[in-house]
């Protein structure tokens, strides 16, 4: 997607060789338009993959997640990143490790927004070592629905997260591939 490599060459900020900040159009101040764009890229390419509802990671993977939602007039829902209050089997729950941040979280879905018959595309705003969007994918096989797809934002190709994806046989579509990271330098792949 090519605004999007635009956006991250011009605004973006390697932090070092391997994180990427877009605070000013993703993770903090968030570029609307650009995020509605993003959904006709992600509609695009999985219209015909029979996805029935739409999963996303808070809080960054929202934005583009509902535009999409909203061009694919499907229903979004939101994992949320905290163990929830309430264990009386109704929600599924997972534990996830950050590199990133070197920590460990809870995913949780309520079973009350996912069926056995779905079929499940995942977005989120970056991949790096694939767990956060392995931790999505448990979450939907525990429900006994289907991954029809992960959609990323930003892969961080240099890091192994795309081959354990589809290493588990999921079909990954990244809008912008990065790469390399290193001081004023962000290389895409093609
Ligand atoms: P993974 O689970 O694939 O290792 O990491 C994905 C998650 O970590 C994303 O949801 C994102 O929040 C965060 N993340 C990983 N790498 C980066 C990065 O370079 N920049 C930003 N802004 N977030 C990142």
């Amino acid at each position: 997607m090519k605004i999007l490599k635009d956006k991250i060459s011009q605004e973006g900020l390697a932090l070092s060789e391997t994180v990427l900040k877009v605070d000013s159009f993703l993770n903090h101040q968030v570029d609307a338009k650009l995020m509605y764009e993003m959904g006709t890229y992600f509609k695009k390419y999985f219209e015909n993959h029979g996805i029935t509802r739409i999963l996303t990671i808070e809080s960054s993977g929202i934005a583009p997640t509902a535009m999409t939602a909203l061009q694919m007039n499907l229903p979004m829902v939101t994992l949320k990143k905290q163990q929830s209050k309430i264990l009386n089997g109704e929600v599924y729950q997972t534990t996830v490790h950050s590199f990133t941040k070197v920590m460990n979280y809870e995913l949780t879905l309520s079973k009350n927004y996912i069926n056995k018959d779905d079929k499940v595309l995942i977005i989120d705003d970056f991949l790096a070592h694939g767990e956060a969007a392995l931790g999505a994918a448990r979450l939907v096989e525990e429900a006994g629905a289907t991954v029809a797809g992960i959609g990323i934002v930003i892969e961080k190709s240099f890091q192994e997260g795309r081959s354990k994806l589809e290493e588990k046989g999921y079909d990954v579509y990244s809008l912008a591939r990065v790469a390399k990271l290193g001081k004023d330098l962000i290389e895409f792949i093609d």
